[in-house]
């Protein structure tokens, strides 16, 4: 059919993460990816294929149901070449019913002489149909702008509410359950258990000196695994998801065993989206009275999360409890600066003021000029600034601007971003 082949289309970027442990969940393939700054989990949910002339039978409903339940957003592929297929109708009944957003992809339509070949596909009744070549890429483009555009205000972006969502992150064994359950153990915390997004996760909402947390997929964090090595990448895609709910991560690092190649990794999926990041470093008590290890794990810091350096670092011990009060603090600064708002005079003077003292080098025979700037969102602070050729600014030049709004607006905590729009 083509499921398989546009999956590994979308999912073969470089930043994006796929789930091919088989095992845990042998119909299921998730990956994250990142399409136009979106970041989105997408499911391949394997064979729904009704074996030979049966009709559509109950495990295949069944699995149908199951995948439906897990996406918001549904990609229903049908063979362009084929036309319809008896157990097409069926699905799309399902689909229908479950009231979320379909989108159907014809496949097998390598360019626009074939388009024709999906206008058939209209009498299966849905409104958006998209012509394309999962082989060779023809209309993706245009499917998935149409699915990112639908996608709703991610509910961390969501600017009514002073909840301060938290995700606490790190590979196995860092100590993260641990954690979770000293904070859900503070004297005369109440916690409320929340429904997370999937049927199996679970979410903590509690108030802690007047302010309101909620602690993200902690089920899934408890849920101990079998065997850790297989679900050591599907915890990721679960941490991707948590990330794409928080405004802080907490990435949990293991004092006693330096900075792993997956702690970067995690660090880098939070920065990519975006996230306000604590680097905390746990089981602090084992470093004690060991001044060498400290040393060297600044060095790994400085080497190894160096992109990640306005993260503000707090060491402390879920086994004891030291410092883990301490780590709300953190929480809260990073939160305030991903909410701030800055006022568009104040950035254009900021503005005015960096490219007096460091104008933009001279391009070719043009000069890049810099009009005009101002913030359009929160969580993170993001700005556009209007320039005559985005194309001109070198990344050395926004990372100098990016440093000169941190000084000026005391965000040194949180990431900024930075979009440069044509005037
Ligand atoms: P998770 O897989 O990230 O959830 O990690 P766990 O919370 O299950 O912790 C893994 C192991 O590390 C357990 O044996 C914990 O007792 C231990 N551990 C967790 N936090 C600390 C700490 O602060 N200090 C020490 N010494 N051990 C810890």
């Amino acid at each position: 059919m083509g499921k398989s082949t546009l999956f590994n289309r979308l999912s073969r970027s470089r930043d994006s993460l796929v789930d091919d442990q088989p095992g845990i969940t042998r119909d299921r393939l998730y990956a994250s990816i990142i399409w136009g700054g979106t970041s989105l989990t997408i499911i391949d949910t394997g064979g729904f294929e009704a074996p030979d002339q049966e009709p559509l039978v109950n495990q295949v409903r069944a699995q149908v149901e199951k995948a439906i339940d897990e996406a918001p957003r549904i990609i229903f592929m049908v063979d362009g070449l084929q036309g319809i297929m008896p157990g097409d109708e069926d699905i799309v009944q399902i689909l229908r019913r479950s009231g979320k957003r379909v989108f159907l992809a014809v496949n097998k339509i390598d360019g626009p002489e074939h388009e024709h070949l999906a206008f058939d596909f209209y009498r299966l009744g849905m409104a958006n149909v998209y012509p394309l070549s999962a082989a060779h890429g023809y209309g993706l483009k245009t499917l998935m702008e149409d699915i990112v555009h639908e996608l709703p205000q991610l509910e961390h972006e969501r600017e009514d509410s002073d909840q301060i969502r938290v995700a606490i992150l790190g590979r196995p064994n860092v100590g993260k359950s641990s954690l979770i359950n000293r904070i859900l153990g503070f004297d005369r915390l109440l916690v409320n258990e929340l429904p997370g997004t999937t049927r199996d996760s679970v979410d903590n909402l509690f108030n802690w000196h007047g302010k309101e947390y909620l602690l993200i997929d902690t089920a899934g964090i408890r849920r101990k695994a079998r065997v850790k090595e297989k679900i050591e990448k599907f915890s990721m895609i679960k941490a991707i998801k948590s990330l794409d709910r928080c405004h802080v991560a907490v990435i949990l690092l293991d004092a006693s065993e330096g900075i792993a190649d997956q702690d970067a990794r995690i660090c880098g999926y939070a920065f990519e989206r975006g996230r306000g990041i604590i680097l905390a470093v746990n089981k602090w008590d084992l470093l004690k009275k060991a001044p060498g290890k400290k040393k060297a794990l600044d060095v790994a810091f400085e080497r190894q999360l160096k992109f990640v350096a306005f993260a503000p670092r707090i060491n402390l011990s879920a086994l004891t409890g030291e410092r883990v009060k301490k780590l709300f603090d953190k929480i809260d600064i990073v939160n305030q600066q991903f909410c701030q708002r800055i006022s568009t005079g104040a950035v254009n003077r900021a503005l005015e003021e960096m490219t007096k003292t460091n104008p933009p080098v001279q391009k070719g025979r043009g000069r890049l000029k810099l009009f005009y700037a101002t913030q359009t969102r929160i969580k993170p602070p993001t700005f556009i600034v209007f320039v005559n050729r985005p194309e001109w600014v070198h990344f050395s030049y926004e990372r100098f601007m990016i440093n000169r709004l941190r000084e000026s607006f005391n965000l040194n905590f949180t990431p900024i971003r930075l979009i440069f729009k044509k005037r």
